[in-house]
């Protein structure tokens, strides 16, 4: 008795060793037909005993390849063609293109046993991979997938790798980036002009000198690090002068799992996510007594850890045998650079000595981040190990689409179909080679998706340069979408869900509707469209842009709101802290409203708590005020500031004068600032459980969707989830996209989508 089934499997099967892995299961129970690569997938003729056809079937799903990701798999009945062999049929390169392109993958277990076996060809070459682990992305130049179009086209491989690239049952077979010490690629070191300088062995070179406090710029997968030892105060300080970030958190890496957590502690899921493929830095929660220098991340509780993700990188942590302090090689806000001469040029200044190679970066790529609430991640920054992989669409994109995101944390997308492509993180557009880069990416990624844009899809901020950039482009349908709004969309789309829900978008800035600025919205919203149910109350911002770096300006405007005349009277610690001549203006300026746009902004209510209480006046980074209140609130139970609910206006508006004269109030008192952030964090929780209640009785709306860079704050998100299905709610947050505007893109096109379908 035999039977032959046709089977079609899409999704993420070609360039991930599906086709050897499907040649292996065939062969092992016994089966004849073939596999091929076709223009969706991959298709396989098989046949043999019924019984045996449905192990097969199954074991296809069950013991897929690691990077494989079926999407979809559909068995048919097919004439018996009595094939008793089983074979790998060439594709014809000219049907075949590739749907996806992987994103890079870490060093596989067994590629690490190579490694570290003296007796291997490859022992200790820093560049070896295989079908399952090593560069993509990062190297692919155009599609289809193949060694020609990837920078390593340039290394012929030896007779040996070629054997082993042709060979069905090798796991090196169509490795296209595999190499070995007599084909491969070369590292080596330099000095801090770029110089190569004569070292047997680079990387235990390079150990040494790290262990001796200098400073390296280590080319790796996406570019260029900077890199120190963590554990040595005075040279992490030295870095950050050089890098001019005197304040941003550095991330470090480790050797393994057990270093992690020698650092801090770590849950069972966050250890999946540091040992996972895609390797990002997982934010973690300090030991108290954590042997790392406080410079590297100041005021904080936690730290972003990673693990090594190239061969490189372990055999480098093996040397040094400390965390390794791992920052993008770059000037604060400029592009990662990727270039071996620009790296050069730049980054000469700021490193003692180069550790490099001669294998090509052809698209640059930041570390990834990621933090676990409530065993689920949600990503703060999506890029190496993610990027481009598809993000499924709730509803097929009709015509081929580019969304432009937002600003800052720029990433784009492009969408056809079912999926959408989302890019790695371009950055702060704000500056120019940023922009650049974000221009060069979207052909690239136009070029590697083929997909050529009808529509885009772009935020209403005039002063976007993605914005600008949407509404420069000729012969493109251009559909311009709210930036709350983009921002549910994006946490709705992850999730499928069809919607009407509430959404709460809480954020620094987004251009509203009514050209003023909103950041504490919540709106009902489709994919369609959205209504404005409520907002925080609006305040001014002294200075526009200014109040932003400088949150005691935010801090006048509320004092100002609340006591008037009265603010001079209060005797508070800030008051003292500014110049009173500055105190003087600024309180001109807002008395006469100059300067001073409106704003209801819940970011800029943590910058005037954080500045009140004197955790800062000034910040080097977007939302950096926010970040050290969340770390300094009491984690015991506190009790809430008043608000109130203005709902005669439409929208309703939360009105926040009681939350200031509770901070207020509590700081004259003497309280401790830990208790009034903490006291803070839970009014706010409390002022989103009350309107979504409030939205419920009058919209019998259920599902609550939580977006923006608010909701990166996890003591702040992890009260409102957990408040609001106390209260009965369905709750969406983010899990694929970050909540920050680099999630904005998938929104924009889930948004435009729609549009485009109720025929808007
Ligand atoms: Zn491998
Ligand atoms: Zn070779
Ligand atoms: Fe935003």
């Amino acid at each position: 008795m035999r039977d032959r089934r046709k089977i079609t499997v899409q999704g993420i099967v070609q360039g991930v060793g599906f086709r050897p892995f499907v040649y292996g299961l065939a062969s092992r129970l016994g089966l004849g037909g073939t596999v091929r690569n076709n223009t969706t997938g991959v298709v396989i003729e098989v046949e043999g005993e019924p019984a045996c056809l449905d192990s097969f079937l199954r074991a296809l799903v069950a013991e897929a390849p690691p990077l494989a990701r079926i999407e979809r798999i559909c068995a048919e009945q097919a004439p018996v063609e009595h094939d008793t062999a089983f074979a790998i049929e060439p594709s014809d390169i000219r049907h075949e293109t590739q749907v996806f392109i992987a994103a890079d993958v870490a060093t596989c277990t067994a590629c690490l046993q190579e490694f570290n076996d003296p007796r291997d060809r490859r022992y200790q070459y820093p560049f070896l991979n295989c079908t399952n682990c090593g560069p993509r992305f990062t190297i692919v130049s155009a599609v289809p997938y193949d060694r020609e179009r990837t920078t390593m086209a340039r290394f012929p491989m030896c007779p040996a790798c070629q054997a082993e690239y042709h060979d069905p049952g090798d796991r090196r077979f169509h490795a296209q980036p595999t190499a070995c010490p007599s084909c491969g690629p070369r590292l080596w070191v330099a000095d801090s002009q770029g110089a190569e300088i004569h070292a047997d062995d680079p990387l235990r070179f390079i150990g040494a000198r790290v262990r001796e406090g200098s400073i390296i710029a280590i080319k790796g997968l996406g570019g260029y690090h900077l890199a120190c030892d963590g554990s040595q105060q005075d040279v992490v300080r030295q870095l950050r002068r050089r890098k001019q970030r005197e304040a941003k958190p550095l991330a470090v890496m480790v050797e393994n799992l057990e270093a992690a957590q020698r650092l801090c502690a770590v849950s069972a899921v966050e250890a999946e996510a540091l040992i996972s493929t895609r390797r990002p830095i997982v934010l973690l929660r300090k030991h108290p007594d954590c042997p790392i220098a406080d410079a590297v991340a100041p005021r904080n509780r936690d730290l972003g850890v990673m693990l090594p993700y190239t061969p490189l990188h372990h055999r480098l942590l093996q040397q040094v045998a400390a965390p390794l302090v791992m920052t993008s090689g770059n000037l604060t806000e400029a592009p990662i650079i990727c270039e071996d001469d620009e790296a050069v040029r730049r980054l000469a200044g700021m490193a003692d000595y180069f550790l490099t190679h001669n294998r090509p970066i052809h698209t640059r790529c930041d570390d990834s981040v990621t933090r676990i609430v409530f065993n689920q991640e949600v990503p703060l920054r999506r890029s190496r190990g993610y990027a481009p992989l598809p993000i499924r669409l709730p509803m097929p994109c009709p015509t081929p689409m580019l969304a432009c995101g937002g600003h800052l944390k720029n990433t784009f997308c492009l969408a056809y179909g079912e999926y959408a492509f989302l890019s790695h993180h371009i950055g702060d557009l704000e500056d120019y080679r940023t922009y650049q880069a974000f221009v060069d990416s979207v052909e690239h990624y136009k070029q590697l998706f083929e997909i050529s844009p009808h529509v885009v899809a772009y935020d209403l901020h005039p002063g976007y340069r993605s914005s600008q950039y949407a509404l420069a482009l000729q012969d493109l349908r251009r559909v311009g979408v709210q930036h709350h709004h983009a921002h549910i969309a994006a946490c709705m789309a992850e999730h499928a869900c069809q919607g009407p829900v509430i959404g709460v978008a809480w954020d620094g800035t987004g251009y509203g509707t009514d050209g003023r600025i909103w950041g504490g919205e919540f709106l009902l919203a489709s994919y369609y469209g959205f209504e404005r149910l409520a907002h925080l109350e609006e305040v001014r911002l002294p200075g526009g842009e200014q109040a932003i770096r400088q949150p005691w300006r935010m801090a006048a405007a509320y004092l100002h709101q609340v006591y008037d005349e009265a603010m001079g009277d209060l005797d508070l610690a800030l008051m003292h802290a500014i110049e009173p001549r500055t105190w003087q203006v600024l309180c001109q300026m807002l008395a006469q409203g100059l300067n001073s746009p409106w704003t209801s902004s819940a970011g800029r209510l943590f910058d005037a708590v954080a500045a009140l209480l004197g955790v800062r006046h000034e910040v080097q980074y977007e939302g950096q005020a926010a970040v050290e209140l969340e770390m300094l609130a009491d984690e015991r139970p506190a009790e809430g500031y008043s608000f109130s609910l203005a709902d005669h206006h439409k929208p309703m508006v939360v009105q926040t004068a009681g939350i200031i004269r509770g901070v207020v109030d509590d700081l004259l008192s003497g309280e401790p600032a830990g208790r009034i952030a903490a006291r803070f964090h839970i009014t706010l929780s409390g002022i989103i459980r009350a309107v979504c209640g409030r939205i419920r009785e009058q919209t019998n709306l259920r599902q609550v969707a939580l977006s923006g860079g608010v909701f990166q704050n996890t003591l702040l998100l992890t009260q409102v989830i957990s408040g609001l299905r106390q209260d009965g709610f369905v709750v969406y947050s983010h899990r694929l996209v970050p909540p920050n505007d680099g999630g904005l893109c998938l929104g924009q096109v889930a948004v435009a989508t729609a549009i485009l379908a109720g025929g808007g």
